[in-house]
């Protein structure tokens, strides 16, 4: 018996591994674009960094974290989050020296211990950005529009944008003591989970996908109706931003989202066809979380979006998928005789840039071509004793299977033109 790869967890093979690459080139180029950075933040971090940052009694804290101690004992934890961490390093780096507003990015696997399906791993990629330093309506749509264009790019359709806003400290507790009066006699009908929440974390019933909990939650009090002044107009201001972007979205009273640090906007973006786990990303306002982590008062907005539902949503999709890039050269010898002068001329092909390969395996000519048909090699050089005397190579055209005999000092010029030609 093998071992196997740990639940919920999952390899990229080599035959994936070039979505993965455009996927995160397309991400780092559209980023690059909008002014982001990118910051890379240990994956682990002190236990305490999220139950302070993501809430106490949220779901990643409770239920879904990847927690141990180091050897001295410390409480350690596997990130579940991007944001938090970041914050983190924004006040122990002084960040808020090199700008007022600062745009970051990351990019890497977090880790949740949910049970897994289809679209939900325990250890998934995000990527991630965070805009800190400005209470801007326009970063918040801005950051809307980020994400949007790298999907856009990666030619995603059939994506809602759900918006909402979930108020301030000023505002919710006014709004969450009219919710618990609301539930209060609808206590008993709530599932287990929203019994807890309704003391811990009322704000949560509102999103419970439980069909008992959703009916009874259907007249109950919209936070949107209970803004503060500044809640409303930032919210107005953030939609007139995208209206005037002509980007289509709908507003949605009960979407709060599973993290408690979002203040006012909060958003997700949902794409057809994932099933049940159809969220491919999510965001919004957290202007008190800079403040709670130890820093000055610093408003703050951003997003995190995974990064295998954006694959399986490419995939779904039937979006094409860009020609993945071929070997150049294949070099094949005649016999193990011709060996050292085959691996002197792959080298120098490949110093020149182009990019090569060879069999160390010792098979015939004939599996070495096999080979180079199965890796799709464009080229193949053919090192044999007949043409090295005459300080020649055969060069071979996989694709039309034309070949010639080329001067080993002409061969690099030769391969130059042939590749471009291409
Ligand atoms: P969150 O950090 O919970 O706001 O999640 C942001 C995005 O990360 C979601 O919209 C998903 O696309 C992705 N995501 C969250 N949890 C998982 C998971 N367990 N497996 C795969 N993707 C996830």
């Amino acid at each position: 018996m093998f071992i196997k790869v740990p639940k919920g967890t999952q390899d990229i093979l080599p035959e994936d591994i070039s979505k993965w690459y455009y996927v995160e080139g397309v991400i780092k180029e559209i980023l690059n674009k909008y002014g982001y950075k990118e910051i890379r933040t240990p994956f682990f971090e002190y236990t305490d960094l999220f139950v302070r940052g993501i809430g106490e009694s949220t779901d990643i804290v409770t239920k879904e974290m990847f927690t141990f101690p180091d050897r001295k004992g410390r409480s350690l934890t596997l990130r579940p989050e991007g944001t938090a961490p970041v914050v983190r390093a924004y006040l122990e780096n002084s960040m808020e020296r090199i700008s007022k507003a600062i745009k970051l990015f990351y990019l890497g696997p977090m880790f949740r211990c949910e049970k897994p399906q289809a679209g939900r791993f325990r250890q998934f990629n995000q990527f991630g950005i965070e805009v800190i330093g400005t209470k801007s309506s326009a970063a918040d749509a801005e950051v809307i529009l980020t994400v949007l264009d790298v999907y856009k790019k990666l030619g995603l359709k059939s994506l809602e944008i759900l918006i909402n806003s979930v108020g301030c400290k000023k505002c919710r507790v006014d709004y969450i003591q009219k919710l618990k009066k609301y539930l209060k006699d609808k206590k008993g009908f709530l599932c287990s989970e929203c019994k807890e929440r309704y003391d811990k974390n009322p704000l949560r019933v509102l999103d419970c996908k439980k069909d008992s909990c959703k009916k009874n939650i259907e007249q109950a009090p919209l936070i949107i109706e209970n803004l503060c002044q500044e809640c409303e107009s930032h919210f107005s201001e953030v939609k007139s931003y995208l209206d005037n972007q002509k980007i289509v979205f709908h507003e949605d009273p009960r979407l709060v989202r599973g993290l408690d640090y979002y203040t006012k906007t909060a958003f997700e973006i949902i794409s057809g066809g994932l099933g049940a786990q159809n969220a491919i990303g999510g965001g919004g306002r957290y202007d008190d979380l800079v403040e709670e982590l130890g820093g000055k008062p610093t408003p703050a907005v951003g997003f995190a979006a995974g990064i295998e539902r954006m694959i399986i949503a490419i995939d779904q999709q039937k979006v094409e998928w860009p020609v993945e890039k071929r070997l150049d050269i294949f070099v094949a010898k005649v016999n193990e005789k011709n060996k050292d002068t085959a691996f002197r001329l792959l080298q120098k092909i490949r110093n020149t840039g182009l990019s090569a390969d060879m069999d160390y395996s010792g098979g015939s000519l004939k599996s070495q071509m096999r080979i180079a048909n199965k890796i799709r090699a464009r080229y193949t050089i053919i090192v044999g004793e007949e043409e090295l005397s005459k300080n020649m190579v055969i060069l071979r055209n996989m694709q039309t299977k034309e070949q010639k005999e080329v001067q080993i000092d002409n061969l690099i010029d030769e391969l130059s033109s042939c590749i471009d030609s291409m």
